[in-house]
């Protein structure tokens, strides 16, 4: 188990300040993230599985590790890591492709805040024990960036409400127990507004439609699903009828700093391997990190790496620092922006580097260049993020944002 986080202590560390619990954690993640890397090849030759019993392996390290619902407040059971250091965490994790990090578990911390006590013994504590887990249904086939136009329906039936709708891309829907169910109420004082509801997928009127294919190999599902006709109490409604977006929104904050914090991983160990690979391959009579086009390749995608490092450090420092919430929420969207591209442009980079390896399956530049291409698009595409930015900067100005 690792300390609280500490203010005022020694810093150390030349690159980036930070304290000695906080080093140590980072260290101890990434040695557990060296743990998992050899089995990429043979989860991505797998459908993204490994066997039950390395899963189970997995699963025993991340509790002794005290890595189970870091995001989650520590009366309830979880981790209450600070922001920076869930970051730190989240970095380690990225370095990993198929998922395989996923088995360091977050669930939703926006929930306990506004969860009534049965979500919380319900839902809430047995998620943060990891007897549980948790998916999200917002998005429909019309209505992805523009949340707000959703169809999904909660009509109001006696003590309680009709679900329906049918979602898309409902990710773990296969590893999950329950789902957040986002729908406009239909009819009523509060018609229009959304509502969400915390269900058990085993609830009738629940079913796969279909599971697509994506370009990642995860073992991680993302199907559509119907919801038809779903009988559920009202107690099983999140907060007040009308607060459905403000909850969705309060995970999209959070969630866009985590995707940055794993593109930092995923981005250093591509430029590791490319700078390994780069110093012992052999052309023309030398390593091809001789010829300057490789290494100013390797030079732009460590630059780059830098600048994205420091954004989302400094972003996650303002959080715990308690800074303006629009301000954080500006910052997660540059953060997650700049990241999820950098992250892109090293991957494209490595491959090259890679040469015709790099095109192959068992090839850590080929799947990273697939996987991260997401990171671009889930949790609020690229241009939405820029929408949120020049939002937040003509309201707030240059200085609030980046000062
Ligand atoms: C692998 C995967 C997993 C996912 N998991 C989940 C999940 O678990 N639960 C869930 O609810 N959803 C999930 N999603 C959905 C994801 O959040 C949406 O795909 C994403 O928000 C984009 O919506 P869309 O796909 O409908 O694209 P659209 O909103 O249709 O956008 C299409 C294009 O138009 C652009 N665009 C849209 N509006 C604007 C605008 N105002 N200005 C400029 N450009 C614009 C977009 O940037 C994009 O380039 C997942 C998606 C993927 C791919």
């Amino acid at each position: 188990m690792f300390p609280a986080p500490s203010r005022g202590v020694r810093l150390v560390g030349t690159t980036y300040p930070m304290s000695e619990a906080d080093r140590e954690l980072q260290q101890a993640v990434r040695a557990f993230v060296d743990e998992l890397i050899p089995h990429e090849v043979e989860a991505e030759l797998h459908g993204g599985e490994l066997p039950p019993e390395l899963l189970e392996a997995h699963r025993r390290r991340v509790a002794e590790l005290g890595l189970e619902a870091i995001n989650m407040p520590k009366e309830l059971g979880g981790g209450g890591f600070s922001t920076f250091q869930q970051v730190l965490v989240q970095e380690q994790v990225g370095r990993v492709t198929n998922a395989l990090g996923w088995v360091v578990h977050t669930p939703a911390s926006w929930l306990p805040e506004v969860a009534s006590q049965e979500q919380l013994d319900r839902w809430v504590i047995p998620t943060i024990r990891g007897e549980r887990r948790e998916c999200y249904a917002i998005t429909e086939e019309g209505a992805g960036s523009d949340v707000d136009a959703i169809q999904a329906t909660a009509t109001r039936d006696g003590d309680g409400y009709r679900l329906n709708g049918v979602k898309w891309h409902v990710t773990s829907f296969n590893e999950a127990d329950h789902v957040f169910f986002q729908g406009k109420l239909a009819g009523g004082a509060n018609a229009g507004a959304h509502a969400m509801f915390v269900l058990d997928l085993d609830t009738p009127g629940i079913r796969v439609v279909r599971t697509p294919a994506y370009a990642h190999t995860y073992p991680y599902h993302h199907p559509v699903v119907a919801f038809e006709d779903v009988r559920v109490p009202a107690g099983q409604r999140i907060g007040a009828e009308g607060d459905g977006m403000a909850f969705a929104y309060e995970w999209f904050r959070y969630e866009r700093l985590m995707i940055a914090a794993r593109c930092l991983g995923a981005a250093e160990r591509l430029i590791e391997e490319a700078t390994a690979f780069a110093k012992e391959r052999q052309a023309y009579g030398q390593p091809i990190f001789g010829y300057q086009a490789i290494q100013f390749s390797l030079a732009d995608s460590l630059t780059e790496l830098w600048a994205a490092r420091l954004m989302t450090y400094q972003t996650a420092s303002g959080i715990d620092a308690e800074i303006d919430v629009k301000v954080q929420h500006a910052q997660c969207s540059m953060a997650k922006l700049y990241a999820s591209e950098m992250a892109g442009r090293v991957a494209d980079r490595a491959v090259q580097i890679f040469g015709g390896r790099g095109y192959m399956r068992e090839n850590v530049a080929e799947r990273f260049y697939r996987e991260l291409r997401v990171d671009r698009i889930w949790e609020g595409t690229s241009e939405i993020q820029r929408a949120i930015i020049a939002d937040q900067l003509a309201k707030r100005g240059v200085g609030r944002l980046t000062g």
